[in-house]
């Protein structure tokens, strides 16, 4: 049911509410709380230490009249008491709140509370007048400053009220037993309203453990649908292979042979090769697949690469036919902004077999492109595919060999959760005269200062990006804010430069002329949002600047920063951030302070739960709204166990595990929708 139509909503509250992602009553009741308060810690007031969290039935002795402070802030104080001594609340810039209390009333508080001089205060205290209610556990929700906490508990109880129509338990009972969940209801009507402590823990036990299970009977359901075959074509190792290497342009590192062993390995099995290759920013995965498909055509077989962005396939597509210009291999570029004659062509060529290895963005799903004997896929940077996505193009053959190569750091037992029972490789090391990326967090106040270290740079030969600021949707275009930056920069501090644009509005010849000036240096700096920000690889390109880098999450630094330190020059990144927040703040500092992305994406973790390393966009998993893929591992590994034990012996419950597999299933569709959104 629509969310306006639930009491004390209506349109106005309801599209505040849309805002936050709550379209329905079962979207709310879903809405989880952020954090909670336990007012069950009530205390003496000469008990009270500094920076406690405490609750407090008082009664209101003195309003004190508004006041401006130093800083041009009106502070507002109220003096309180009860029986166990006197504490004072603080407001600032909230002026009405003299009004809000009457001498003698009481009043119940919540907040941090801090000793100066001898006197008890509470800076901003949450305050509620009718307690009766109280103490409890209360939810703290995210929300917007439209709807306060307290509105927010209100609309929340409402919809718990519909907890019969609108929300299913899937577990029976013989399963609740065995792992000791709380059924549905009781869940969620204690993961808002927790009567205690303990029934709290159980019930985000059990919202936990049903959101985990989802997720992997998932994968488990499309590791069987798509990759449970036997048989595929097996590949020997060409006796080409040694002279590709004596003429690449550089020697492999032992890393990158190791890997190209495991894979050459598994291409000459008649099983389907299902590997992820893993390995950070810069660590030369692009000629581990170049290899891997180089094996394939000299077999006499298709090959397929598919990247995220038509930039990188273009990157991908020269570097392939540059290394490989001294056989007959024919290799073709199939993008969304082709002319349609283009792709006519190329779609011929491939049904008939005369094109070997394809190169390609979402394109290649397409019905219409139909292969004669893909034997080997490949996808890079695959957390921005989803999961049928690279579904769909390994169905395109008949049970290839497949690869799918990501430098998001994960941990073996994640990955083994996210991907399933892939095989797993791992670059763990750069190519030789790589250089840490110098990172620099500064303030918009430096920018001319910045612009002039930037000029240096271009002085000795080198290439710059400056990444835009992301921009609000509704406030400008992303080409716009592209645009204009280029602009200010080429009429000031980068003026007797040539400075080119790229954004992702730009048709696919315009971004490859764009693209192709950066590389032969034609163009010395390169504006651009964060199309740039997976593959690209211009190693003269020396600095990046990241403007409003408080606006961009860790990974997506990460993978941006990524784009200098490509070669043998000494590389910087500045991130220009007016950080705010400590989140901001503390992520230009990891950034900073460290240049390996499997620390990053530790830190990542610990400030934001899942982090965005793991959310959807980096995966193609969905958001979790509860568990925690990294904290919540033993439940991962029950819920494992018991997914397999599903899977095996679905009928035992058949009925529930129709009800799972229809949540399963719309689980698979949401993950493409959001994937495709991006
Ligand atoms: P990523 O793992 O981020 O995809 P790339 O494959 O784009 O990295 O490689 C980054 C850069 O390193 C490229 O310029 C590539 O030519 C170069 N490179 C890769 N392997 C080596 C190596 N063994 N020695 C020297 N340079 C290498
Ligand atoms: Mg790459």
């Amino acid at each position: 049911m629509d969310i306006q139509y639930l009491k004390g909503v209506g349109p106005k509250i309801a599209k505040y509410l849309n805002s936050l992602g709550i379209y329905t009553i079962k979207d709310a009741i879903y809405y989880f709380p952020r954090d909670y308060e336990d007012r069950t810690n009530i205390k003496p007031i000469y008990l009270l230490k500094n920076d406690e969290m405490v609750s407090l039935i008082v009664e209101v002795v003195q309003i004190y009249p508004s006041r401006i402070t130093k800083t041009g802030r009106t502070l507002n104080k109220i003096l309180f008491k009860n029986e166990t001594g006197y504490i004072s609340g603080i407001w600032f810039n909230q002026s009405f709140i003299k009004n809000v209390f009457k001498i003698g009333e009481r009043v119940f508080l919540y907040g941090k509370v801090t000793r100066q001089s001898g006197e008890f205060i509470m800076i901003d205290p949450q305050y509620e007048k009718d307690y009766e209610e109280l103490p409890g556990i209360n939810p703290i929700y995210s929300t917007n400053k439209h709807i306060s906490q307290k509105l927010f508990r209100k609309i929340i109880r409402n919809a718990l009220n519909y907890l019969d129509q609108e929300v299913e338990e899937i577990f029976p009972e013989s399963i609740r037993k065995i792992y000791n969940l709380l059924d549905i209801k009781t869940a969620l009507i204690n993961i808002h309203f927790p009567a205690n402590k303990e029934i709290l823990e159980a019930a985000k036990y059990r919202l936990k453990f049903e959101e985990l299970l989802i997720i992997q009977l998932g994968l488990f359901e499309l590791k069987k649908k798509y990759s449970n075959n036997t048989t595929s074509y097996a590949m020997p190792v060409c006796k080409e292979m040694k002279e590709l290497k004596e003429k690449l342009p550089f020697e492999l590192t032992d890393a990158q042979r190791r890997v190209i062993r495991e894979i050459l390995t598994d291409m000459k099995k008649n099983k389907p090769m299902n590997r992820l290759l893993q390995g950070d920013v810069g660590s030369g995965k692009t000629i581990i697949s170049v290899i891997a498909l180089f094996n394939c055509a000299m077999n006499g077989y298709q090959g397929v690469l598919m990247a995220p962005t038509e930039i990188l396939a273009e990157q991908h597509f020269t570097t392939i036919s540059e290394i490989l210009k001294y056989w007959n291999i024919k290799v073709a570029l199939l993008v969304g902004s082709m002319s349609k004659k283009e792709k006519e062509d190329i779609l011929k060529g491939i049904a008939q077999g005369d094109i070997s290895i394809v190169v390609g963005t979402h394109a290649l799903l397409q019905d219409k492109v139909e292969f004669k004997n893909l034997a080997l896929v490949i996808t890079d940077e695959q957390h921005r595919f989803g999961v049928r996505q690279r579904a769909a193009l390994v169905n395109k053959g008949y049970n290839p060999h497949v690869l799918v190569m990501t430098a998001t750091p994960i941990p073996r037992t994640l990955a083994l959760f996210m991907y399933g029972d892939m095989d797993i490789s791992i670059i763990d090391q750069l190519p030789p005269g790589r250089q840490k990326v110098e990172t620099y967090f500064v303030r918009p106040n430096m920018r001319e200062k910045v612009y002039e270290f930037v000029k240096k740079e271009l002085d000795k030969g080198r290439q710059a990006y400056v990444i835009c600021p992301l921009v609000e949707e509704s406030e400008k275009l992303e080409a716009e804010s592209v645009v204009e930056m280029a602009e200010s920069l080429k009429n000031d501090l980068l003026k007797d430069y040539s400075i080119g644009i790229l954004h992702g509005k730009m048709s696919s010849n315009e971004k490859d002329e764009i693209m192709r000036k950066f590389k032969q240096n034609e163009i010395k700096v390169l504006v651009s949002t964060t199309v740039v920000e997976v593959g690209v690889n211009v190693p003269n390109a020396t600095i990046i600047v990241i403007e409003n880098a408080e606006r961009f999450g860790l990974a997506q630094l990460h993978q941006l920063r990524g784009r200098v330190g490509r070669g043998n020059f000494k590389s910087y990144c500045i991130l220009i951030a007016d950080a705010k927040t400590d989140e901001a703040l503390e992520r230009m500092k990891i950034m900073t302070k460290t240049n390996n992305g499997f620390e990053i994406a530790e830190k990542d973790l610990m400030i934001r739960g899942t982090g965005e390393f793991f959310g959807t966009k980096q995966h193609g998993l969905p958001e979790l709204k509860i568990a925690n893929i990294f904290k919540d591992i033993d439940i991962l590994k029950v819920t494992r166990d018991l997914a397999k034990e599903l899977i095996e012996k679905n009928s035992l419950y058949q009925e529930e595990y129709n009800k799972l597999n229809n949540k399963v299933n719309q689980l698979l569709d949401n993950i493409d929708d959001m994937i495709s959104l991006n």
